[in-house]
Order: C-alpha cells, then structure tokens, then sequence
C-alpha cells in the first residue's frame, strides 16, 4: 500500500482546514482510528445493542458474542488464553488493578517493588502508593548516560527483597527498550513477579506472551486504532487465579449471601459492573486491520519513517534530539528547538497543522533525570509517512524565527 492509500483509510487525517491535512505526530498520545473500527462501533450500536451476560434475547445474545469474540481475538493477538484477557479502561487501570490485588495481598513492609526511571506514571504511581501504603520501598533502575540499563543495576537492585518488577517495554519517551531478557530473568532468580507496561509496544511490534516471559502484560486499546475506554491486562493463569477481585458488583460473582459472596471464574472475576461492549466490538475490528495489513508492514513502514525523522532532525542544528543515537528506538522521538520552550514550538508548529506533543509526557522522574522540565516529542503509527517529517521539519526551521529569535 502506498502511503497515500494507508492514510486514506482514517478519516480524521483525510480533513482538510483551511486548505491544509493534519500531520498527526501525537500517535504515543493515542492513534487515529481507520473507518472500519468507527463503523464497527456504530454497527455495534445499531445492530447488537443490550447489555452483554446478562440477557437471553437475540441482542443479549449478540452482545455478549461480541464482546468475548473481541477478547478471543485479543487473546490470539498475544498468544494468550481468552480467560487470562481481562478487560480494562486502559493501561491505567490495569496497573491500579494489580497494585490493589497482588501488590497488596503480596507486598509488605520492607519488601522491595523495582521499576525503571523511564516509567510512565501510570506505571509508577500505583506502584509509589502501594509501597507508601505498605512500608515498602521503590527502587529505581536507573538509564547510564548511554540510556542503557547496565546489568549491575539490575543485579543490585532486583534482590532476594524484591516481590514485584514493573517496566515498560518501550518509554513512551525516548523509545528505547530496557533489556527485557535481563529484567526477567534477574526477577525470577529472586522470585519476583515480573510486570510489564506494553502501552508502546503492542500497536508497534509483534507481542507474544509467551516469548516475552513476564508475569503480567498491560496495554490500551487507543493506542492501537481502538476506541477510548477499553484496554487489556493479561496475566498468567495461576496468579489471575490466587487474586482477590479489584473493583466489587454486578457480574463478577458466582454467589452472594448477605454476608459474604464468591468470585465468578476468570476473568469475569475482575469486571465489575458493565463493561464496553461498543469499544470491544472496536477493538474486535481494530485487531483485524492490524492483522490484515501485518504486524511486520506496520513495523517497517514506522521503522523507515523513524530513522528518517532522526536523521531529518539531526541536521536542524537547532533542533536537539534527546537519547541515544546508535539503538534501534521505536515510536517516539523527544527534542526541543533551542532557546525555545516546547509548548511555544507546538504552538507554531500547529499553525502549519502539524500535531506534536509538548510537555512531560507523563514521565517527570525520566525527564528530571534529563534535566528537563519538559520537551517536544514526535510520535509515529503506520499511517505516518516521509513526507510528514519533511512538513515537520520545514515548520520547524521556522520557529525560532516566528519567536523573534
Ligand atoms: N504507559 C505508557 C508507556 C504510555 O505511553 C501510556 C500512555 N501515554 C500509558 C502507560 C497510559 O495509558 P492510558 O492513559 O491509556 O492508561
């Protein structure tokens, strides 16, 4: 497929204002969604409309088809088994449930949960509470001025205290991986349960439970051309199976006396109340465009269009590119124009109507071991293509002008 071809398929990047497209570089942010998963949420709405598990009519019936059919596929998308797939809102959400649930019925005082610097605060705060809750300690895994993780801290800090390593499988950042195989192993000398944020990973690159080899997996699926308000966690069998529920109500029992109750099976355990059966049903077709062009298309094209960016910005000299210049990186790409504050860079830059994101990017810790406050950062999807970085690029060589400098 052409470039042009793979953006016309997402409607929000086919609108013109004043005479000019969107050059959307917000993707780590959330991505654009392809007319086949708005249609499937509107087909949803129109067809199959009831609340799922709960009905015997046809539309019940229908609903409930959609919904678990959405978490088969998600399972399949992974490598999992659909009774380890819970749905959640969001990557958010899944790392609450598990700071709640294992983390409070396994993490005690003096005990030891690891993450790495580059978290998102998503990944960082429940994590923070818990240990502040608990009498525990987080421990940082910190970036070598190399943005590497040496495999000495990882050895020092994951020890025989640990109970619980979360890290991202991508900073939302820098785009740079930690080393995983490391991670993971290291835990499971010390007999720590291994969580990992794949929020940039899953919409990016193939994602396989089993060759990963965490404990848990969490992801969005906004992320991933889905709609807002549906995510997923997965976790192996035997853990889901020791948790206690995180959110309590409708539809996770299997019986309620008016003193005590029991717990549905997996995963019904862990979804509380009604649940999304439009943004599966999104989900559900989000899953099929992305397996119908191929995790390995999708993968490539952003490669190519990575490399380029960074070579493209590498010769703005007053653009400076933060991380490392010799590894393989994915999605995003934080810089700033010199001398200028980010937010006034995005600002200019959406005057030509392209879209970056300024800020801390949800990632203070990361960014104040920077020393940042806060930067630029550009972010891609399949949809992304060269000639979004040269339109990038040429708004870029005028910002420092527009700013009077
Ligand atoms: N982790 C990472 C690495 C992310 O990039 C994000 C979203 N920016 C999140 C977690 C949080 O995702 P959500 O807001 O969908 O919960």
């Amino acid at each position: 497929m052409t470039d042009a071809e793979i953006r016309s398929l997402f409607p929000e990047l086919m609108n013109e204002r004043d005479g000019r497209r969107m050059v959307y570089l917000d993707s780590a942010a959330t991505s654009q969604r392809p007319s086949e998963v708005i249609e499937a949420v509107g087909s949803f709405y129109a067809n199959d409309n009831a609340n799922p598990h709960r009905g015997t009519y046809l539309e019940a019936e229908k609903a409930t088809e959609v919904y678990e059919e959405a978490r088969n596929r998600t399972a399949s998308f992974i490598g999992a088994e659909s009774r380890d797939v819970i749905f959640t809102r969001n990557t958010s959400e899944a790392m609450n449930l598990l700071a709640y649930t294992w983390g409070a019925e396994n993490v005690g005082a003096g005990d030891r949960v690891v993450i790495t610097i580059m978290e998102h605060h998503s990944n960082l705060l429940p994590w923070q509470r818990l240990c502040r809750m608990k009498g525990a300690e987080l421990v940082y895994l910190y970036l070598n001025d190399s943005f590497e993780i040496t495999d000495s801290e990882i050895e020092e800090k994951i020890n025989a205290d640990t109970k619980l390593v979360a890290f991202t499988h991508v900073s939302n950042v820098l785009g740079v991986m930690p080393p995983v195989g490391k991670i993971i192993s290291r835990a499971k000398e010390t007999g720590a349960v291994t969580v990992m944020d794949c929020a940039q990973s899953v919409p990016h690159m193939k994602v396989d439970v089993n060759e990963l080899g965490a404990d848990f997996i969490a992801f969005s699926g906004h992320k991933m051309f889905a709609p807002f308000g549906i995510g997923a966690l997965w976790g192996r069998d035997e853990l889901l199976e020791s948790m206690p529920p995180f959110l309590s109500g409708g539809d996770m029992i299997e019986y309620v006396r008016e003193q005590d109750a029991t717990w549905a099976p997996l995963p019904q355990k862990f979804e509380a109340g009604t649940q999304d059966p439009g943004a599966a049903a999104g989900l559900l077709a989000a899953i099929s465009f992305m397996e119908r062009i191929g995790m390995d298309v999708i993968a490539q094209r952003e490669r190519d269009v990575y490399d380029y960016a960074l070579s493209r910005l590498s010769e703005l000299d007053h653009v400076e590119v933060y991380g490392p210049a010799d590894r393989e990186r994915f999605g995003a790409i934080p810089f700033n124009v010199k001398d200028v504050h980010p937010h006034d860079t995005a600002t200019v830059l959406s005057a030509d109507r392209v879209c970056v994101r300024a800020g801390h990017h949800c990632a203070q810790p990361l960014l104040k071991s920077m020393g940042l406050n806060s930067c630029c950062r550009i972010s891609f999807s399949v949809y992304n293509s060269r000639e979004d970085v040269d339109l990038l690029c040429d708004s870029l060589k005028k910002v420092r002008g527009r700013l009077g400098l």
